[in-house]
């Protein structure tokens, strides 16, 4: 690729694309080939503030605009986005690499959230009480809080986003929102789709950038909310410095996701699972199963039918109908095979070697194949880090009990999955299991758009979970107005606390 084959990127603001002024800049590249496919401007903090202050401009009109106009222009987005969701599917496979069919499915669930917050009316709807004291009648409504900030992790360039900016919308805020700069190109595209669906300029916002223009989102005053999606550490620096600058945090974090099979398990269903939810994504999602906990005798058939599926899987360019894409970047691709070779060296049995796989691209793309490492211990660090790879690393137990204490002493608590016939052992699991998502013969335990989205521990700061009725609740305000229409003749002086009669 030529130096002109590059693509320029911008910002979004009010309503338009805006060239960055930092001079700070950020190779944008294809996963699948190597090459840069784009430069992207990292915003300074006086940028992230012009958004800022755009989307705080646009607040008084868009909160006053009436529930069913702001609806009409979601169903006009949703109606949009239906009609060219593979262009946005194929920007997505091109910065981030996962295949198309995934890119897909991960606008098909984006969407989904875009479908709950057309119903946005009926979710607003008040309570009212009718004399509650003498001639005293109160009622309860939520109001949108201003300008909120969504900050998005690069493996769900789409999805994580449209977790948050629909719902926040549709209840009355704006938006600005500062996506992974590996991987911007998919929230300009959502941008310019607003933009023909009526939404009035102003509204949604895309800064572009790092650190600096996280944290200006983090500390102005303007700012009313902050809903993160990334990594642990910074998770709980977003949430610290948010909180401490008055401002209301959802912060989801990293995970470790286990899948327990007991010995009376279906194992051709439970070895299929594994596969999709162990290397589906190449192991890029934060429900992706990266541990499996193996209960009892069943161990050497069960990692030996996952062994032969493994194999028989086609990783290389998305583009080209395989059953896996590249690591994100480089420094990703490294990082992977550097755990696969410490747990090789602390005495895991390596089954199936990504390492030496082969790759159906063309250039230098950032692949690993997918990996199965048996006899992986609670001590190795491919058992306590989030390697974010296809890497599913076995972990063989005796008993059901110290598998659920196996999840239970780690410090993350996003997913989990049990596999078995017994209907008494899941509802004992979904009882006692301290994880934040749980699925019986599930494996990506992933929450409808009605449901709320969020993990336990370490994969959460923050007590409010994504989409669903908890995120209307995070993106809105409770307030009660208590009201009484007296003959004035009937006031009188009482300075005592107002009791009912
Ligand atoms: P990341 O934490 O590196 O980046 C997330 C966002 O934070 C990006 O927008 C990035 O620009 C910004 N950022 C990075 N470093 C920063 C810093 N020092 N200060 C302020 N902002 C900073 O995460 P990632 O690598 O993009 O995404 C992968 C991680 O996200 C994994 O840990 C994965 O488990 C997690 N994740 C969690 C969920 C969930 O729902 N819990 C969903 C998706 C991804």
């Amino acid at each position: 690729m030529t130096t002109t084959d590059k693509k320029e990127l911008t910002h979004w603001v009010a309503g338009k694309p805006i060239e960055g002024t930092s001079g700070r800049f950020a190779d944008v590249t294809d996963p699948a080939t190597g090459a840069v496919s784009a430069h992207l401007p990292l915003a300074s903090a006086g940028e992230a503030a012009a958004a800022i202050d755009a989307a705080a401009a646009a607040f008084p009109a868009w909160r006053d605009t009436s529930l069913a106009r702001r609806t009409q222009i979601l169903f006009r987005f949703r109606e949009l986005l239906n009609g060219c969701s593979g262009e946005l599917a194929e920007l997505i496979t091109a910065e981030h690499g996962k295949v198309l069919s995934d890119a897909a499915g991960e606008v098909a669930r984006g969407q989904e959230v875009v479908e709950f917050a057309c119903g946005m009316p009926h979710l607003l709807k008040g309570s009212a009480t009718e004399n509650a004291s003498t001639s005293v009648d109160v009622q309860s409504i939520r109001q949108p809080l201003g300008v909120v900030g969504i900050i998005s992790p690069f493996n769900f360039p789409a999805m994580v986003p449209m977790w948050f900016f629909p719902i926040a919308i549709a209840v009355g805020n704006t938006v600005v929102l500062k996506p992974s700069e590996k991987v911007p190109s998919a929230a300009l595209w959502l941008a310019e789709l607003w933009e023909e669906a009526g939404l009035p300029d102003g509204v949604f916002n895309v800064v572009n950038g790092d650190k600096e223009a996280v944290d200006a989102l983090l500390t102005s005053p303007e700012v009313k909310s902050i809903s993160f999606v990334g990594s642990t550490p910074i998770a709980r620096h977003v949430y610290e410095t948010g909180t401490a600058n008055g401002k209301r945090v959802q912060a989801l974090g990293g995970a470790k996701n286990h899948m327990v099979v007991l010995p009376d398990a279906d194992l051709d269903l439970a070895a299929d699972q594994a596969i999709n939810a162990g290397f589906g994504s190449a192991g890029e999602r934060c429900m992706a199963i990266s541990a499996l906990v193996v209960v009892g005798d069943i161990a050497d058939t069960l990692v030996d039918k996952i062994a032969q599926r493994a194999k028989n899987l086609r990783t290389g360019d998305g583009r080209r109908s395989c059953d896996m894409g590249p690591l994100v970047t480089k420094a990703a691709r490294d990082r992977v095979t550097g755990y696969i070779d410490a747990g090789e060296a602390a005495g895991a049995t390596v089954a199936v070697d990504g390492r030496t796989a082969q790759f159906d691209a063309d250039g230098n793309g950032f692949f690993v194949g997918p990996t199965l490492l048996d006899h992986v211990n609670t001590n190795m660090s491919v058992y306590t880090d989030e390697i974010f790879g296809p890497v599913l690393s076995v972990l063989r137990v005796d008993t059901y009990g110290q598998a659920v204490d196996l999840i239970n002493s780690n410090p993350y608590g996003n997913g989990t999955a049990l596999f078995t016939n017994d209907g008494g052992a899941a509802r004992r699991f979904q009882n006692e299991v301290e994880v934040g998502m749980v699925g019986i013969n599930v494996p990506v335990p992933v929450p409808m758009a009605y449901y709320s989205f969020g993990g336990w521990k370490n994969s959460l700061f923050g007590d409010t979970h994504a989409h669903g009725t908890e995120g209307v609740h995070f993106f809105t305000r409770g307030k009660v107005v208590t009201t009484r229409w007296l003959d004035p003749s009937h006031a009188g002086l009482n300075l005592g606390f107002p009791q009912n009669t």
